[in-house]
């Protein structure tokens, strides 16, 4: 299926997605198993969750509930609260969690959809269940 063109951005990591990388760059310090084990929900805070998504690449994966800003919010009256968030998705090395965990990286280049639907992803190819269906 084809996925539409996204555009690059560089976003500031938001405070609650570097306290969950705090946390996760100490559990795989710790060797927790629930960053161990392939999987990408075992690892969990109250507005993302995720886990080693690549064992063998050592790449983790994340998908962070952010809050829409403002204004969509104010389109979105009247509609079910789930209107309200949309995930932001993640593709990180452990460095990359180090790093972020202790605020020697504050940005990130990511990539949104053309027609800016709030969502955002670390990788190009990655599939917008809204701007991308239909195909
Ligand atoms: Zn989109």
């Amino acid at each position: 299926m084809p996925i539409r063109d996204k555009t690059r951005v560089v976003e500031i990591l938001p405070r609650s997605f570097v306290e969950f990388m705090q946390l996760v760059d100490q559990k795989i310090d710790r060797n927790d198993p629930d960053t161990m084990i392939e999987s990408d929900d075992l690892i969990q805070c109250a507005h993302a969750f995720g886990g080693l998504v690549d064992a063998a690449e050592g790449v983790y994966g994340f998908e962070f509930v952010q809050e829409q800003d403002e204004d969509l919010n104010e389109e979105y009256e009247g509609f079910s609260s789930d209107r309200l968030t949309v995930s932001w998705h993640y593709l990180l090395t452990r460095e990359q969690i180090r790093a972020i965990g202790r605020i020697e990286q504050t940005t990130i280049p990511m990539w949104r959809c053309s027609k800016d639907c709030g969502r955002r992803a670390t990788s190009e190819d990655w599939y917008c269940p809204e701007c991308d269906f239909p195909p």
